[in-house]
């Protein structure tokens, strides 16, 4: 198909909505390595797992079997609010930076949460109603998968308790006022409400919480309550699973063009999103079909892939949750403040890490500054304000388009922009004033973490 025959945005109609989600691990050779049991050290049974998550999500999470999976009819519908998503061809930043790549990206920022978190927020509360639990719990950190949650709670008639890092409570009331405008139920962590943030609060009087922290509370407010399980916004595979939809959409919309991606770029947390962009072309990478540069990017001050260990290492801070192969710094390492807030996590989906020990997707890691001056020239042209977290896959993609420019490469970058930053403007204010640092670990601090990976 000619050149000029692709437009701005590619949308796809209700009906090309994926049927299935795609489970990368059925086409994996080396598999993820299975979850722990922490207290026996054994691989983990559904029955291990029954008791914190959902019965049909801990299905989900030990299934390395079924390519797909269908998407029940509920969450379809749901889907069709706000997805298919459309994917953009960037030409007004192609034209901006003078180079002969083509750049396209898939826009998740559409739905109210400003995230692609709605994507699995909507199914595990699905399938917790489908189960006639009452609620769930849950950590939030920057705010977005509580405020995903929240609306997926909402939809459902769930009740739901997040534990808000209380840093981020008093930082971003209007994240925490969405929420409660949905429903739910947010407590800044550590709070008096459960046991570990009593002693919490009595160790470290005054202290403003962690992601960590948050996460214990939430454990174990869905384990003392009668009809409530926790649920978990990244890193586990039912999440990665769920957020296959952005890419099984991107793959619809470029082969109904004919594109073909030759770079494909993804910031990475706890990688959900990224692993949610990439599935279905690395599916193809590993049938032999088609080959790709699969790019994961992270912030310099959070470097799991590029700096990280690939261990077993506990998913939180209270060591209540499984054990999971991963790379990772440790769950003691506290990185430095760092404004992409959803990219903060001490770990790596498993299933990525596993990719990208068998050398089949790269990783870069980039700093802060570098990132917002990226943000800001994108949103120059393109007229979407980015988070600061989808920023830093914005940063590579230019950094890709700059060398095409350079070789005269009429390559193809796909990227994944996974959100909005409206409830970041203090970090922008920072780089508009001229204040923001970066902050990269010495050796040192990441020895203080690894100080802490348990030896199995
Ligand atoms: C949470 C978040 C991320 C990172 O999470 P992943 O699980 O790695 O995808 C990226 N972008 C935005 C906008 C987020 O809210």
């Amino acid at each position: 198909m000619s050149e000029q025959k692709i437009p701005y945005k590619i949308y796809l109609s209700e009906n090309e909505l994926p049927e299935s989600w795609y489970n990368i691990r059925a086409d994996m050779k080396n598999k993820p390595a299975p979850l722990l049991n922490p207290e026996t050290k054994k691989p983990c049974t559904e029955e291990d797992l029954r008791h914190v998550f959902c019965d049909e999500l801990v299905k989900q999470e030990l299934n390395d079997k079924d390519a797909y999976i269908p998407i029940p009819h509920e969450i379809r519908e749901f889907y069709k609010m706000y997805r298919p998503a459309p994917l953009v061809r960037a030409y007004c930043l192609e034209k901006k930076l003078g180079t002969p790549a083509k750049i396209y990206y898939k826009f998740e920022g559409n739905n109210t949460s400003g995230s692609h978190k709605l994507n699995s927020a909507i199914a595990q509360a699905y399938y917790a109603k489908k189960q006639g639990l009452r609620g769930v719990t849950t950590e939030t950190g920057a705010g977005q998968w509580g405020t995903a949650l929240s609306m997926a709670c909402s939809y459902f008639d769930l009740d739901c308790q997040v534990y808000m890092v209380k840093v981020s409570y008093e930082q971003k009331p209007f994240r925490r006022e969405v929420m409660r405008t949905y429903g739910a139920k947010v407590t800044p962590s550590p709070s008096e409400t459960t046991e570990v943030g009593r002693k919490i609060l009595k160790d470290h009087p005054g202290t403003g919480g962690s992601l960590g922290c948050a996460i214990s509370e939430a454990v174990e407010a869905a384990t003392k309550q009668e009809g409530y399980r926790y649920v978990l916004g990244s890193v586990l595979n039912q999440v990665l699973l769920h957020q296959t939809v952005i890419g099984l959409e991107t793959m619809t919309a470029m082969d109904k063009y004919g594109i073909k991606p030759d770079v494909i770029i993804g910031c990475a947390g706890g990688g959900s999103n990224l692993g949610g962009l990439i599935s279905p072309f690395m599916g193809r990478k590993l049938r032999g079909e088609a080959d790709y540069k699969f790019i994961a990017v992270e912030p310099a001050s959070c470097p799991s892939l590029t700096r990280g260990k690939f261990v077993y290492d506990f998913c939180d801070t209270g060591h209540v949750c499984p054990l999971q192969k991963m790379y990772t710094l440790g769950s003691n390492f506290i990185p430095s403040p760092n404004h992409a807030g959803g990219l903060r996590y001490h770990g790596m989906s498993s299933i990525l890490s596993q990719l990208y020990d068998d050398k089949l997707m790269e990783a870069r890691s980039v700093e802060q500054t570098e990132v917002f001056k990226a943000a800001q020239e994108f949103a120059r042209v393109e007229g979407i304000l980015p988070a600061p977290e989808s920023s830093h896959a914005i940063k590579v993609a230019i950094d890709e388009a700059l060398k095409c420019k350079e070789t005269g490469e009429e390559k193809t970058i796909l990227f994944g922009l996974t959100g909005t930053g409206y409830f970041d403007m203090y970090a922008y204010k920072a780089f508009n004033d001229g204040t923001m640092s970066d902050y990269i670990p010495t050796e040192d601090d990441l020895a203080k973490g690894f100080s802490g990976i348990p030896s199995i």
